[in-house]
């Protein structure tokens, strides 16, 4: 059976058949503008809503909840229908919210310093499991309207173009999200690139760069071997044009391995031609990559030295580590812990989860530039978040 989101208009007006035809697009609009169940549409009879209710049921399940930063970030564990276990989490602002999504359960990719690269891959999500981790962060968010989407959770999104691209004309044209406000992180696929630039739509590209020579790369981040850095950053150069869409590079900043002068010399010859922004984050360790993240002070030594060599460069403050926010990390631990599971929510606590939790590639985008978030304003969705 079709899961809500994964129903298409066709599937639904054969779902909604002997109905009035304008019942097809109130119950799509329903799903994707309103972000509602068709049990909570009270725009349609009773009966109706039950039938659908039936019909259309969820793909994800709460497994597990936390939230962190005041109630700001919320990460959501689910489980699918085989038993694989993805995560979502949403970033909360005063006016404004931001959900990063999961694409795959699991991640083929292997690289070397993150939790979800280190259990290894299960399976793609399809359209419907992606999706609906955007609506269900839009009605977590009200009031603020979801104005962003990071395409940067477990998995890497353009191994699984077949799935995300639908699911990302979907959030653009049914749930009216802007292409410019959508970001596909990639570390390095490169056909995956070049359909992104042939689309003509106008999504963001972040790259997990991470290393700027191929030595340093093909450690660090394997599928490396297959498309270098030369062919990466052509691909990159392509996007570039064909978009007019700013490109960024997410540099995990690893002690001793990639934060030397060398480094940011190599970082800035590759970015400054490409004018890519870089997001610069410390690692923190990963019981599979048991390094240490960049001090601080080299942190801020290593920005200015791409600033000096006219790079635009920010370091980026995590959300939520306290929460195990980075990719894979939750999931890691759940099936790590007897306590967690389906029926053991734990909304709201953040406290049980250790602090000092790793940074993934991926785990790159649920951090913010330092200064944005305002504390005044936060507020707790917790146990009150309404899971549609
Ligand atoms: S960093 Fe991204 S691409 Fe690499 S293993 Fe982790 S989820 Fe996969």
């Amino acid at each position: 059976m079709a899961t809500a989101y994964d129903v298409d208009p066709a599937g639904l007006a054969a779902i909604l058949a002997g109905e009035p035809a304008y019942r097809v697009r109130q119950v799509w609009d329903g799903l994707y503008r309103r972000a509602v169940w068709p049990e909570d549409m009270t725009d349609l009879p009773a009966r109706l809503r039950e039938e659908l209710g039936r019909q259309l049921p969820a793909a994800l399940s709460p497994a597990l909840e936390r939230t962190a930063d005041g109630g700001d970030t919320v990460k959501w564990l689910w489980e699918l229908h085989d038993g694989a276990r993805i995560e979502t989490v949403l970033m909360l602002y005063p006016d404004r919210a931001t959900v990063c999504v999961s694409t795959q359960a699991g991640c083929a990719m292997a690289c070397q310093f993150c939790a979800t690269g280190q259990a290894g891959f299960r399976r793609h999500l399809t359209v419907g499991e992606i999706v609906e981790q955007v609506a269900r962060a839009a009605a977590a968010a009200r009031p603020r309207r979801l104005g962003n989407v990071v395409l940067m959770g477990m998995g890497e999104p353009l191994a699984n173009f077949d799935r995300v691209w639908p699911a990302v004309l979907r959030m653009v044209r049914d749930m009216g999200i802007s292409a410019r406000h959508v970001t596909v992180s990639t570390v390095g696929v490169v056909p995956g690139i070049r359909r992104l630039a042939a689309s003509g739509v106008p999504v963001n590209l972040a790259v997990s760069l991470h290393a700027a020579n191929d030595r340093l790369r093909d450690r660090l981040v394997p599928i490396n071997r297959r498309y270098p850095l030369d062919v990466l950053v052509d691909a990159c150069a392509e996007h570039v044009e064909r978009t007019g869409r700013r490109l960024s590079f997410e540099w995990a900043l690893i002690a001793g391995v990639n934060d030397g002068a060398a480094d940011a010399a190599e970082l800035a010859a590759i970015a400054g031609p490409l004018r890519a922004h870089v997001n610069l984050i410390p690692l923190n360790p990963t019981p599979g990559y048991p390094v240490r993240g960049s001090a601080p002070a080299v942190v801020r030594e290593f920005r200015d030295r791409l600033l000096g060599l006219g790079v635009n460069a920010t370091v980026r403050s995590t959300r939520g580590v306290e929460i195990d926010a980075a990719c894979g990390q939750l999931a890691a631990r759940a099936a790590s812990s007897p306590a967690a599971g389906p029926g053991n929510a734990a909304a709201g606590d953040p406290g049980s989860a250790d602090r000092g939790a790793d940074e993934g590639a991926h785990g790159s985008v649920l951090s913010v530039a330092k200064g944005k978030r305002n504390a005044q304003q936060a507020h707790r969705i917790g146990a009150q978040t309404r899971v549609p």
